[in-house]
């Protein structure tokens, strides 16, 4: 026999059935008032509570001078920058990065209704304020990360730095050469020119005609920017056709393709990160157009010690930002570097094997002799000093073989097959970089840099997973870089509500 329960019944079952149930009605008729203890919205303990007390420990007096409306005044009044951060924090902390969301979650949310003691925010103001105070927000970031150091959350002892592609707010067919651009550059300069004409805004409400015009005139100043770009692109490619396929996108002209962890491509932001290894305090974040991340660790640094006011004693970063140039740069500040290095010879294995160098006549097999600083060939032949090149934190120095030997020699098309003769190059690393070498081989070193992933990549992946920043929202480098700002400051928050916050009724 069929059970019966409450989720199988539909209305006609119930209405066969021999047994009446009753059932709870549903008035949806009714109007109810309900008071509303706005203070109890949230429990004693919630993070929306934690996430105001330290926005309030905050300076903001860069916010409060450019609210115009005062006291005694004609004019609505401001939204308070406290409110306003603390929303902003508080719904990037929840994966929330759209202004329209924020709006309508103070409708019905109780958290932002607590935040907003039950007021509508209309999201332009919110929208508006996330991207018109970037010096406010750096000021911002500094603040949070003082009062961070006078909890002992900061020592700088050991920052890891490290960083992640996140992708642009634009997608790979957006991306045009510049004949297409100048193309769709001249078509909005017609628009604009025409809507000087009365007859354009016609049809529509004013309202909606401003919002076109806005539109319009943004839409060229976007392609004017793309052309600017476009030079830059080709000022970073070699070779004429490069030059010409050379293309950029006409959402964000800023973006540039970069190789994704998955190994494809896509328009996207380069976001570095410096955590500090104490408690995983974000001490510095910034974007750069750059693919590679060999040029990002001295900005990175620097931005360090603006935030901080202090040089950081030891960085730890991948093979990626493991350069000589980097090597010597933190040298001459006194920063210690770990960080992981090839072994950098200039004759690698890889590039004698697109020689068509035979394995047995790879650098290894010729004899050097520091004396007559000479090298040996396997055929017992000299190869004399020719020429050195001087390079950031190595010098090499150029050995070459007599021509006559190596034409007449049987090992010819195994030791140089493509142009004789045969040279050798030997590497000599500057003081600093040997030292460093040497130091990478200390158990000590590597039991540092193995802690590496484990703090550089807590952040990154904190921002990714919980903030929801695969993507950004917004464009342009400046404004993907106070985004990228808010996330910062929104997961150095939650590290103080973790470690730091006691609600006043514990
Ligand atoms: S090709 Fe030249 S360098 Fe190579 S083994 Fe012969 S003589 Fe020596």
């Amino acid at each position: 026999m069929r059970e019966n329960t409450a989720y199988e019944l539909t209305a006609g079952e119930v209405k066969r059935q021999s047994r009446r149930v009753r059932l709870k009605p549903i008035n949806r008729e009714q109007m109810m008032l309900r008071p509303v203890e706005v203070e109890r919205l949230v429990a004693e303990d919630h993070e929306v509570r934690g996430i105001w007390e330290f926005v309030g420990r905050v300076d903001l007096s860069q916010y409060y001078e450019e609210i115009e409306v005062v006291e005694g005044e004609a004019g609505r009044p401001a939204m308070d920058p406290r409110l306003m951060i603390s929303l902003w924090v508080y719904a990037y902390s929840k994966g929330i990065s759209s202004a329209r969301e924020i709006s309508r979650l103070c409708e019905y949310d109780p958290a932002y209704q607590w935040l907003t003691g039950l007021e509508a925010i209309n999201y332009h103001t919110l929208s508006d304020f996330r991207v018109e105070h970037k010096e406010g927000l750096d000021e911002l970031f500094m603040q949070i990360l003082g009062l961070l150091s006078a909890e002992g959350l900061i020592s700088l002892e050991r920052v890891m730095h490290d960083g992640s592609k996140i992708k642009a707010c634009a997608s790979a067919d957006t991306f045009r050469r510049e004949e297409k651009i100048r193309a769709h550059l001249e078509a909005a300069r017609e628009q604009v020119e025409q809507m000087g004409d009365p007859r354009w805004a016609e049809e529509v409400s004013p309202r909606v005609a401003k919002a076109r015009q806005r539109a319009v005139r943004e839409k060229q100043q976007r392609l004017e920017m793309a052309l600017q770009e476009l030079e830059k692109v080709r000022g970073s490619k070699s070779g004429r056709e490069a030059k010409e396929q050379a293309r950029v996108s006409m959402t964000d002209p800023e973006a540039r393709v970069m190789k994704q962890p998955d190994g494809g491509y896509a328009p996207s932001y380069n976001v570095q990160i410096s955590t500090d290894a104490k408690e995983k305090v974000i001490v510095g974040i910034g974007v750069s157009q750059s693919g590679s991340d060999y040029g990002e660790l001295v900005p990175g640094v620097d931005r360090v010690e603006a935030n901080v006011r202090q040089e950081p004693g030891q960085v730890v970063v991948d093979g990626g930002f493991t350069s000589r140039d980097n090597i010597l740069a933190m040298s001459e500040r006194g920063v210690d570097l770990i960080g992981s290095m090839g072994t950098g010879t200039s004759q690698s294995a890889g590039q004698m094997k697109r020689r068509g160098v035979d394995p047995g006549f790879y650098p290894e097999a010729f004899h050097y002799d520091a004396v007559s600083d000479t090298y040996l060939c396997p055929a017992g032949k000299i190869l004399r000093a020719d020429g050195e090149e001087k390079r950031p934190g190595r010098t090499n120095y150029k050995y070459r073989a007599c021509a006559r030997d190596c034409r007449r020699c049987s090992f010819r098309q195994k030791c140089c097959p493509q142009n004789g003769p045969r040279s050798i190059v030997r590497g000599v690393d500057a003081p600093e970089v040997a030292a460093f070498i040497a130091k990478m081989e200390t158990h000590e070193a590597k039991k540092i840099y193995g802690q590496r992933g484990a703090v550089a990549e807590f952040p990154n992946a904190w921002i990714k997973e919980k903030i929801g920043l695969r993507q950004f929202r917004l464009r342009g480098l400046v404004k993907v870089g106070m985004e990228a700002l808010w996330a910062a400051l929104t997961y150095n928050i939650k590290q103080w509500i973790r470690l730091c916050w006691r609600p006043q009724w514990a």
